[in-house]
């Protein structure tokens, strides 16, 4: 039931639905917590002070325990689970993080637009993702962000129309020439179709295709179309290591990496954009020291007057396709590169030279879903175990890995940023005041599962916490106040009168990340109550499957 605030004559008692009382509040700010009731009245936050006089449909005693906006994940593809109408068992490890927001369209990777060239690529790439392939049953974003409404999502979605996507449905997604006049125009017409649909931004995926095969001006061109509607641009980078194969210039006089940083900080520069540089990682070992110079460049590009900043995940593995360590001119005919022996021996070559140049390897890469039957048993091993108990040589299997799977192989790549021996490059980064919390996560019912499902914001909140790089506060600024403003959805990511009533109740003494690579899939402790659109979806530790009280936001 929603009661509107009635205030018929001073001193008559206001009325509201939810009442949160004795908590002390960490508003999204960044600024220090005060003891406080919070009222909610629909779907939005009535007051916060003293409120005993507020009578309440329903109290909820916070003595002792500590209430938060809700947790906004800026980069999270669970778009694509969010439109499958069963999704609502599987998220209860995001709500029981904290999330009600989640930001989705990544990498330039969106589910919509889709045209008669990119349908069976969007299918058959979906499953990479998600447990079954999406079958669109929608064409423009306008229709895919409404069929996400109609299924009555558990949480908020906040959509990026990808750029992948976008040249995807005009060129398909293998053909590496730049578009013509009139293909670009076709694009800009589909971009800003969703943005006008509702879109918070532009999202690019330079690591894979096609989004691998843009360059400078049609980088910029998007730029300019987030620009034009005040909208922000998202770049997963071409390389983010130390050496790559997307790059033919010599590495020692100027990193990969920061090669590609420089490259979209050029294009957003160029096209008048915000900028949010993706998930800032560092690939191998040798490329963890690289993490300051990308800093200072990005905080430089700021001084000189460019809006940009980044995010990062808090865990020194992430998740994404088996066939991303191929360079781009294998792409449009890796099948068959990969079934030839002659041409496999020069990549293997090339591969362990590179590889051995970053500090990584083939080895500190996990299969979570093989995404083919005659290698799903491997599920949860790293490569070359896994090799060794099919009894093959460690290329030969990953070659096989990626074409049994159609490029599918759903990997954990070790060595982002830090091992567990070495915490440095990954905490700099998220501990620095220019980075948001993320998971980028791909959570399923089959496989072995990333732990960032399941433990990145209490991992921050608790474990960062207590190694003393950040405080509290400005750890739940990150994924609150910052992020919202990052994504340009001003009333979320704050405890304020009129705000969303995205809330959190957590227990600071009880919480702790449980997750682990070994046994991702465990909830963590100390989350007792995560409220979205002014309702509670995790209820003092019983979560509501069937509360489906989030919804699209649109921009
Ligand atoms: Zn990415």
């Amino acid at each position: 039931m929603v009661l509107i605030p009635v205030t018929t004559a001073a001193g008559d008692a206001m009325q509201c639905d939810l009442k949160l009382t004795g908590g002390s509040v960490v508003d999204g700010s960044g600024g220090p917590a005060f003891e406080a009731d919070v009222a909610v009245s629909g779907d939005r936050i009535l007051a916060i002070g003293d409120l005993s006089d507020v009578e309440a449909q329903r109290t909820i005693d916070c003595r002792g325990k500590t209430i938060t906006p809700g947790f906004i994940d800026i980069h999270s593809h669970a778009d694509w689970l969010l439109i499958d109408p069963d999704h609502h068992g599987l998220v209860e490890a995001f709500v029981r993080q904290g999330m009600t927001t989640v930001v989705g369209g990544n990498c330039g990777f969106s589910p919509a637009p889709v045209s008669e060239t990119n349908l069976g690529g969007i299918k058959e790439a979906s499953r990479l993702i998600v447990d079954a392939p999406v079958a669109p049953r929608w064409q423009t974003m306008a229709e895919f962000l409404d069929a996400v409404d109609e299924v009555g999502p558990a949480l908020n979605l906040a959509e990026l129309v990808g750029h992948g996507s976008v040249r995807a449905a005009v060129t398909g997604s293998l053909r590496p020439d730049p578009p013509n006049k009139d293909e670009l125009a076709q694009m800009e017409r589909l971009a800003r179709e969703a943005l006008d649909a509702g879109c918070i931004g532009i999202s690019t995926g330079l690591g894979y295709p096609p989004g691998i095969f843009a360059e400078h001006d049609e980088l910029a061109a998007f730029a300019s179309w987030a620009a034009a509607s005040g909208k922000l641009f998202t770049s997963h980078v071409k390389a983010y290591s130390w050496a790559s194969g997307a790059y033919q210039a010599d590495p020692t006089e100027q990193p990969h990496n920061l090669l590609a940083i420089r490259e979209i900080l050029d294009a957003a520069r160029a096209g008048g954009a915000r900028l949010q540089v993706s998930h800032l990682i560092f690939v191998g070992h040798n490329t963890w020291p690289t993490c300051e110079d990308a800093i200072a460049m990005i905080e430089q590009a700021r001084a000189e007057g460019l809006d940009v900043a980044f995010d990062a995940f808090p865990y020194t593995a992430g998740n994404t396709t088996a066939s991303v360590i191929f360079p781009p001119e294998l792409l449009p005919h890796l099948e068959q590169v990969l079934a030839s022996p002659e041409q496999m021996e020069p990549l293997r070559a090339f591969g362990d030279a590179t590889f051995e140049r970053i500090g990584f390897h083939l080895r500190d890469i996990q299969i979570m879903h093989a995404n083919a039957q005659a290698f799903d048993r491997y599920d949860g091993m790293f490569v070359g175990d896994a090799a060794e108990a099919a009894g093959m040589d460690i290329w030969d299997f990953y070659a096989r890995l990626v074409v049994e799977s159609h490029r599918n192989a759903r990997v954990l790549i070790h060595k982002y940023s830090g091992s567990d021996e070495d915490q440095r490059a990954i905490e700099t980064v998220v501990s620095h005041p220019l980075c948001t919390v993320e998971t980028d996560t791909f959570l399923t019912a089959t496989g072995h599962q990333n732990p960032a499902s399941y433990g990145t914001f209490p991992r921050v909140l608790s474990t960062y916490v207590a190694r003393g790089l950040l405080s509290f506060e400005e750890a739940v600024h990150k994924m609150t106040g910052a992020s919202a403003d990052r994504i340009g959805l001003g009333d979320r990511g704050r405890i304020a009168e009129g705000a969303a009533a995205d809330l959190v109740v957590l227990d600071r003494s009880a919480l702790a990340d449980t997750a682990t690579f070994d046994a991702p899939a465990s909830y963590p402790s100390g989350i007792e109550t995560v409220i979205v659109n002014g309702r509670p979806v995790l209820d003092d530790g019983r979560y509501d499957g069937e509360a489906r009280a989030g919804r699209v936001l649109r921009a």
